[in-house]
């Protein structure tokens, strides 16, 4: 049964080349949300399959495996037991985002320890040998990866900074150089705020139009860093990371549905109809309280643009009559064309809690689930 060890190493070292930021690598992937999302699977696999392995050795032979003079055995349980604090406290979610990305560190040291471990209880069968090293290449590439997509950045510079909301404000940036790498509507960036901000890298989503000449980002007031972004000087240097692509405009009809940020990859989108011809699109956008700025932008978008429609809906949790009249229900079906289009996709963006929400009611009122996309505002 050491293959079951032999396929936790695999996957430990996969685990890590899904942290890498490769934008080709997401792409390939589907977007970053869904290679992150798969990196936490591999690593939970990895956990279990470790476990198992450890379950197994017991049963097999209790006394050998709590033989702890031996240090290679030793090494094996460090490396599962950093292994699982490190899963436990991530699923748990009670610690706050900056730590747990510290916290990613600690499965570098398991990595370590069972590389040792692993080492010394080799079979030295071909295959075993060969998987083996495998692990260890990948694991190696992907740390290379995973550390020069952290060194590697553009820099722009900041343009201004306007207020636009409650806690909301929009960023622009101008490049610094004549032919920057352009970042499309929807698509995804880490940005590093420079000088008065921490070392952070954070996600936010492109809320302009490829098209365009700055760079806009719509960003709430959550935290540490965004809550002082005012301190954004005009000329200051802003590092980006990016683009990954997440969501994209498409011919086909699209619903989109945001809550509070999350309509800043839509807004990017709605800008982008000011350059190309686009299928219909119809955005519902949750929002606490109205906010002037953001819905005269809209409402300018969907005067100039007929196949863009968008309506809010006010008020601390979600109202979700308003998706059951955008989508049809199985008791009030839809006499809507647009609404009973069965090819039209349906992108859903917002805080972890309201994805679930709304992706519960839209599969209760009959929608496809391989028609919902997501971009979840949350590290899970
Ligand atoms: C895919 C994605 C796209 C996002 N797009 C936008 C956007 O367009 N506009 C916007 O306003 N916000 C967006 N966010 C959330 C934004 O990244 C965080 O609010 C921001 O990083 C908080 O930084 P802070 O230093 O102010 O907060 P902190 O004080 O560090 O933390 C405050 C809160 O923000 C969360 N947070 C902090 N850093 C991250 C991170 N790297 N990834 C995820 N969550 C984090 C923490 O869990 C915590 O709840 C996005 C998040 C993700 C994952």
């Amino acid at each position: 049964m050491r293959s079951l060890a032999l396929a936790a190493w695999i996957l430990f070292a996969f685990s890590f080349l899904l942290a890498a930021r490769w934008p080709s690598l997401a792409r390939w992937f589907g977007g970053l949300s869904r290679q992150h999302r798969i990196h936490h699977w591999a690593g939970l696999l990895t956990g279990a399959l470790a476990l198992l392995h450890t379950v197994y050795e017991i049963y097999q032979d209790p006394e050998v495996a709590f033989y702890f003079e031996d240090p290679f055995l030793l090494l094996g349980w460090v490396a599962l037991i950093l292994l699982l604090l490190m899963l436990g406290l991530s699923f748990l979610k009670k610690i706050h985002h900056r730590n747990w990305i510290l916290l990613h560190w600690i499965s570098a040291l398991a990595f370590l320890a069972a590389l040792l471990h692993s080492w010394l209880f080799l079979h030295q069968g071909r295959w075993h040998m060969l998987f083996f090293a495998a692990g260890l290449a990948l694991a190696l590439l992907s740390v290379g990866l995973i550390l020069y997509y952290r060194w590697k950045s553009q820099t722009w510079v900041v343009d201004r900074v306007e207020a636009v909301g409650s806690g909301l404000y929009e960023i622009l940036l101008k490049p610094t150089r004549s032919n920057p790498i352009t970042f499309p509507a929807g698509s995804l960036i880490y940005a590093r705020l420079g000088a008065h901000f921490s070392h952070n890298w954070h996600p936010f989503s492109v809320a302009s139009c490829a098209m365009s000449p700055e760079i806009h980002l719509l960003v709430k007031n959550a935290g540490l860093d965004t809550s002082h972004l005012m301190d954004l000087a005009s000329g200051q240097h802003v590092k980006l990371q990016g683009p990954f692509s997440e969501f994209e405009i498409s011919p086909r009809a699209q619903l989109w549905i945001a809550a509070g940020a999350g309509i800043a990859p839509f807004l990017g989108m709605a800008r982008c109809f000011d350059y190309q011809k686009v299928g219909n699109v119809e955005l519902i956008f949750f929002e606490p309280e109205p906010q002037p700025a953001l819905e005269a932008e809209l409402d300018r978008l969907a005067s100039l643009h007929p196949a863009f429609r968008w309506k809010a809906s006010y008020g601390k949790s979600a109202d979700l009559a308003i998706i059951d009249s955008a989508v049809g229900s199985p008791e009030v079906p839809s006499s809507d064309k647009l609404s009973t289009d069965p090819e039209r996709h349906i992108l859903v963006c917002g805080s972890s809690a309201f994805m679930k929400l709304i992706r519960k009611r839209l599969i209760k009122n009959g929608q496809r689930a391989s028609n919902i996309y997501t971009e979840e505002f949350t590290p899970w």
